[in-house]
């Protein structure tokens, strides 16, 4: 199982929060789809052996584009690349693009599955992130897709400065009111070098609160499994049936071929990454030339990583993969590292699978870097 991702480089403004790439200028759209259409038929090869289950659009904002250009680029990779009989076609879109006439484009396209950039139905929220879309778009355009649309995740952020629990309990069952299937939702970080940074820094906004975020994960958490959602991952919650395949591919180190400026490739070996410029990367691919960096990932990133994602999700860490893919050494370690935090139930063992506790789970990126392995080669 193989999948294709897709950046589509483009927003109509910059997210407070954001560290994406991406650009606000529309004036290479045109010009960044024949490149993006060209560089899938460039790396066909790579995919030759492969069945390719997932298309996902993502930015960037990919509901920019018309349906016709996004229609182009699923077109080019049907010709170029064997593609399952059903796969999941996604494509991230903000609620200011979903028009009504646009979602019944997209729904008479191939694309299956819509992921809704929602971020939080208050307005105030929304303004303090510079989203591009406000509360009434938020709720309209779900209301919409719902119509048109089976398959639909929305992005949810919690942790912002000032949402108290009882605003992001509202911003929940408003969620579920409509009815969707899956929820992607995260605590709002601050990276460096974004505006919502400077803004804490200079006072004008308050800092996020570490445990603010913990405890609205757990009610997202306790919410959203009463509801009959299943926490497959950290972050992604679905009803039975609607996990991301994409996702799920991606977390259990499947192949992808990554198209477009800044997307990450992996083919089971090494980590590939396209230059994270729009110019250079247009140049490069009109040259002919793929503007790609790789690397090939150690056995420790191999196994650091299979750590991290393991615990990140509900399929856990297999303690016979660690034996049999790492050796002997990598599983005394795991287990020694383990020992602490199964002690302290953050952690558990289910037969051969290591895996996280609902007391654990938000914590499990750092359990993660706990059992990593330090660089041995
Ligand atoms: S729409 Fe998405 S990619 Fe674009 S600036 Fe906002 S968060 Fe970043």
């Amino acid at each position: 199982m193989s999948g294709i991702y897709i950046h589509i480089p483009f927003c109509k403004q910059a997210c407070h929060y954001c560290d994406f790439h991406f650009s606000t200028s529309m004036g290479k759209k045109e010009a960044m789809v024949a490149a993006l259409r060209k560089e899938l038929v460039m790396r066909k090869d790579e995919f030759k052996e492969e069945m390719v289950e997932t298309i996902y659009f993502g930015g960037g904002t990919p509901s920019v584009l018309e349906t016709i250009e996004i229609q182009s680029i699923i077109d080019e990779v049907y010709k170029n690349y064997k593609v399952t009989d059903n796969p999941e076609i996604t494509l991230e879109a903000n609620p200011d693009d979903l028009s009504t006439e646009k979602i019944r484009a997209l729904s008479e396209s191939p694309i299956n599955r819509l992921s809704i950039g929602i971020q939080s139905f208050f307005e105030s929220d929304l303004k303090l992130m510079n989203r591009a879309h406000n509360a009434f778009e938020a709720e309209n355009c779900i209301r919409e897709a719902t119509t048109y649309f089976d398959n639909i995740s929305i992005d949810l952020i919690y942790g912002v400065p000032d949402m108290t629990s009882e605003r992001w309990s509202e911003n929940i069952q408003k969620a579920l009111s409509f009815g969707i299937p899956h929820i992607s939702s995260y605590a709002l970080t601050v990276e460096p070098q974004t505006a919502l940074a400077s803004f804490i820094k200079k006072g004008l906004i308050k800092n996020v609160d570490d445990e603010v975020a913990q405890a609205h994960f757990h009610i997202l958490s306790e919410t959203l499994e009463a509801a009959g959602f299943e926490s497959y991952e950290i972050s992604n919650f679905g009803k039975p049936g609607y996990f991301s395949r994409n996702n799920t591919a991606y977390w259990q180190q499947k192949k992808y071929i990554g198209i477009g400026p800044s997307a990450h490739s992996y083919d089971g070996v090494r980590r590939g990454w396209n230059i994270n410029n729009n110019p250079k990367y247009l140049k490069a691919i009109e040259q002919g030339e793929l503007p790609m960096e790789t690397e090939v990932l150690s056995v420790t990133d191999t196994y650091n990583e299979y750590v991290m994602t393991g615990l990140r999700t509900i399929w856990g860490v297999s303690l016979s993969k660690i034996k049999s893919d790492f050796g002997n050494f990598f599983y005394d370690y795991a287990l020694m590292q383990a020992e602490k935090h199964l002690q302290d139930h953050f952690l558990y063992i289910d037969g051969d699978t290591l895996l996280t506790t609902q007391k654990g789970r938000f914590l499990a990126d750092g359990l993660a870097s706990d059992l990593f392995m330090v660089n041995l080669e």
